[in-house]
Order: C-alpha cells, then structure tokens, then sequence
C-alpha cells in the first residue's frame, strides 16, 4: 500500500500543505488496507495511521507496513474524538505540520471545528477527490476482487431463477439474492437490493414492497455482492411467463442500447461517448432515460468516473465502469440491463457473466 500513500504525498506541494488527514473509510482502507470502521490516516513526510483501541489487533494485521498509533478513549480523554486530536497533535508537531489537508467531501463541519478548537496551530485545507482520482484506475488484484464479486451476484441470480414462485413478494426475492450472495461468498450486498414486478419497474430505483409475483410480469433486479471490500452491480430483467408484445420489443431496445454502450468502450474515448452511444440509440427509437449512463465501481458501489452526458473524462485502461441504459414507461413497467466492464486497450471486458438474452422463467 505504501505506493499509493507516495502517490499522495507527491502531492503535498501542489495542494499547498504540509500533510493530509484521510478520514473516509474507503479511502483509509485504500491507502492501508484497514477495513474496520474508526481509522484515520496522516500522510506527510511520513505516514502514521490512527485508531482506537478496538482495532489493535485487526490494524496489526492488515496495516503492517504502517506506523501506528493506538490513542486512548479512556475517561480522561472522553471519547474516540478526543484521544484522536491528542494524537493528532503529537504527530503534526512531529512532521512539522502547520498547514493540514483535510477531505472536504468528507469530514464534517463538527469534525473541522473541534480540530480548529483542540489543535489551534492547524490551519485546515480542503482538498477534493485526491484520493478518490487515484482510485479510479485498478490494478490487476483489484479487478480481480471485483470480477469474484461479479461472480457471486451471477450466482445468486441462477438461484433466485430456480426459487421464482407465482404469489411470491419483490421483498421475498430480494432476500433470496441476498441471501444466495452471502452463501457464495459475498461480504454483504453492495446497495440495498432493487426488485421490481411488472409496472413497479417504472421506477429506476424502485425499494421492494409487498406487490406478488403474476404470470407476465417483467421482473427488474439491480443487486450487487462484495469481495475484499470491493462492490459488483449488475442489472438483468426477466420475464415471468410471456410478457406482453410491448415489453417484449422495450426489452429488445434497451439490449440494443446497452450493447451499443458496452461496444464504445475502450481507452481513449470520454465518458460522455459511450453515454452518447447508448443514449443515441434509444433516442433514434424515440425513448430517453433520466439517469446516466453508468458510473465508476470499485469500494464504493457509486465512484469516479461518472458516465454522462458530455462527460469530459478519459477512459483509461483499468478504470471500472458500469453500463446501464433503460426505458421507464410509467404505469406499465421498465427494462435496465446493467454490465461492470473494465476498460482496456482496444475495448473492454465484461465482468457479469448472466446472460443478456430474455430470459423466461
Ligand atoms: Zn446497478
Ligand atoms: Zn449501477
């Protein structure tokens, strides 16, 4: 992990400071490995990373390579916060640190006046996606984590296939993924499950209710495991029983759409053109979709790159995005169809393995 904490403190200079705080989880973990939920890391000349007591084993194992502080929150401190800032004060004296970065998407205003207040020699500077920017490109065992996640979603859905029942809730379904993702191996589901029965699917982000499975029904499912801490997301819709003629044909047309976006994708083109290509194909047909296109993955289900319209940002090979166009038809129901790819050379890879075909159950 030590590269990636360089590649923060080459920074230092432009960003005008001395030292960073990192304070997100994900961004902590990305830098250390640390995967539990109270750490704190200071990159500076040197890097200390930060926790309480609790973690004292966990930190020693997956943060060898780290120097660590383990601050107290006994009753004189009072609390994680406070031992935090005694610590935090020991170690900026030590780097010399007078101007801290601090992640201004991240850190409360509550955190930032409590630093201000405890350690008044700080002056505090918001930094933005410092980290988040170097995340958008994996390495190989990245990729890897995310392909098993990928892997664990393809699973569960052969399962649900299996256990699909006339009467059946989207809630019910929705704990069947679950539940199946866990037993392959997954570390949790990435994003609360989203099943959606017939005219539910309307809604792009439909919560599972309490409507029952009918013969005809088209049945949207957005679900995705974890592997090492990183997420899969993948969208398939499938028929229970025939679906009507008109479903049948929206189906046909976003399988297109999202065809046609996975095709554009390949390093050296913007993020807005393989929006424009899955979006340009739908609009040809008449339709349009109010999301984006996709989105970066990775530790967080949602991170850089976004792919929307006029999206400036260069794929780069290694980046991991998600394409996911869809057509909504109020009252009546909805198709997406979601891939994870992974950006290389001359195209991509698809990471989700279930089948785009109509699937009839
Ligand atoms: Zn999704
Ligand atoms: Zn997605």
């Amino acid at each position: 992990m030590k590269p990636r904490r360089d590649a923060v403190r080459a920074q230092l200079d432009r960003l005008g400071v001395e030292g960073v705080l990192v304070t997100k989880p994900v961004n902590v973990r990305y830098l250390t490995g640390f995967s539990g939920s109270n750490g704190q890391l200071l990159v500076g000349d040197a890097d200390a990373f930060l926790t309480d007591p609790r973690y004292e084993e966990q930190s020693a194992r997956e943060c060898p390579d780290v120097e660590r502080m383990i601050y107290s929150t006994s009753a004189k401190t009072i609390g994680e916060a406070a031992g935090m800032h005694a610590a935090l004060g020991t170690l900026v004296e030590r780097l010399g640190i007078q101007r801290l970065g601090v992640e201004a998407g991240h850190m409360t205003l509550a955190a930032a006046h409590a630093i201000r207040e405890k350690l008044p020699v700080l002056t505090l500077v918001e930094t933005n996606e410092v980290v988040e920017t170097l995340r958008r490109v994996k390495d190989e065992g990245e990729i890897s984590s995310i392909g098993r996640a990928c892997a664990y979603a393809d699973q569960a859905l052969g399962e649900l296939l299996g256990a699909l029942r006339d009467g059946m809730t989207e809630v019910e379904c929705a704990a069947v993924l679950e539940d199946a993702m866990r037993r392959s191996g997954s570390e949790g589901a990435s994003f609360p499950t989203i099943v959606a029965f017939g005219e539910q699917a309307a809604e792009p982000h439909h919560q599972p209710g309490r409507r029952a499975l009918r013969a005809g029904d088209l049945i949207k499912l957005d679900f995705g495991a974890i592997c090492d801490g990183y997420c899969s997301d993948m969208t398939r819709t499938i028929a229970f029983g025939t679906p009507s003629e008109e479903m049948t044909e929206v189906y046909r047309l976003v399988a297109g759409a999202q065809q046609a976006g996975v095709e554009a994708v390949r390093a050296g083109v913007t993020c807005g053109d393989v929006d424009a290509a899955a979006r340009g194909y739908l609009r040809e047909k008449g339709y349009e979709f109010g999301h984006g296109t996709g989105h970066g993955l990775g530790l967080e289900v949602h991170e850089a790159p976004p792919v929307r319209a006029g999206a400036q940002q260069v794929l780069e090979p290694g980046m991991v995005i998600t394409v996911e166009p869809g057509i909504y038809l109020p009252g009546i129901g909805g198709v997406r169809i979601e891939d994870s790819v992974v950006v290389r050379e001359g195209g991509c890879d698809i990471l989700t393995g279930s089948t785009k075909e109509l699937v009839t159950v």
